[in-house]
């Protein structure tokens, strides 16, 4: 895009022929100018997205969808900011709701374990009432008016997270995003499962990312290439501040996010901890007494 990324909240911003989004209002330091709404198809839609449960943004989609039929709605992960109009939107359209799972589907084991026992915290942002009409697996191929459009597990921002390849373009949902690096937040969010799902759009041949928040990206490999830097940058400064006595994360974050706005300080502790437990897992850190964000930590 040469042009400025500036959609204005409920009106279409054309992308291609069969491609609109549609910005829903709801601005924030986590979420930047909103969700983007994707909107795919001329005569029979899909829908990526519905975005947060928010009227103003139903009646724009309303506008948007213009009485043409709707054949999909596809949810690329359970986030309040993404999930919660689907069900408006499906009692709308008639669209069934397509995505991954539940809130709690896709966690690694380690994820899993800690939720289980309590000692992971975070659950910011989550729909937790989320349940699909129909799962998608992974490589899964759906055939809509527009064409095939290939589901991708892409777990790490959250387990349920998809992304979804159509044509030479994949909807990177928070996965790979075009403002920001995404929160990696657990139990829901796992730094490992992250990694790996970088590695696999990179095997993805695309032009184009499409992403929940944000422009799209003109260069995807670049740009997925600075996000794995971005987090081995931050995994070598995490190690670095682990000093030879035990620390916790409070005293790790104000030392590798210093400059970080005080709006963001508590994402970056969760992103801080996300690292731990992958660091903990590859056996480069130990925790005491147990892995959990009130222990303390100790370079292997
Ligand atoms: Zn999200």
């Amino acid at each position: 895009m040469n042009a400025p990324f500036a959609p204005i909240a409920g009106q279409p911003l054309k992308l291609a022929d069969d491609l609109a989004l549609v910005l829903a209002p709801n601005p924030s330091p986590m979420t930047y100018l909103g969700t983007n709404t994707y909107v795919l198809g001329c005569a029979q839609l899909v829908i990526i997205d519905p975005g947060p449960a928010d009227s103003t943004h139903l009646r724009a989609l309303e506008r948007v969808i213009a009485g043409r039929p709707v054949s999909h709605i596809l949810l690329t992960h359970s986030h309040l900011d993404h999930s919660p109009l689907a069900t408006a939107l499906s009692s709308l359209t008639g669209a069934l709701v397509y995505a991954y799972g539940d809130s709690t589907a896709g966690r690694s084991a380690i994820m899993a374990q800690l939720a289980r026992e309590g000692l992971a915290g975070g659950g910011e942002g989550i729909d937790r009432d989320f349940k699909p009409d129909r799962y998608l697996q992974d490589g899964e191929v759906l055939t809509a008016d527009c064409g095939q459009i290939t589901a991708i597990h892409t777990p790490g921002h959250i387990g349920n997270h998809l992304s979804f390849m159509w044509r030479d373009a994949i909807f990177t949902g928070d996965h790979v995003m075009g403002w920001a690096s995404s929160l990696v937040s657990p139990p829901d969010g796992d730094l490992t499962d992250f990694m790996v799902s970088c590695a696999r759009l990179k095997t993805c041949e695309a032009s184009v990312f499409y992403p929940s928040h944000g422009a799209p990206i003109a260069d995807p490999k670049a740009r997925l290439a600075w996000l794995v830097n971005h987090r081995l940058d931050r995994e070598a400064q995490i190690l670095s501040a682990l000093s030879d006595r035990p620390t916790r994360i409070a005293e790790i974050t104000a030392t590798v996010y210093h400059d970080v706005t005080p709006g963001l300080r508590a994402a970056a502790a969760r992103n801080v901890f996300a690292h731990l437990v992958d660091l903990y897992q590859k056996g480069k850190v130990t925790a005491h007494p147990v892995l959990s964000t009130t222990a303390t930590f100790v370079k292997s």
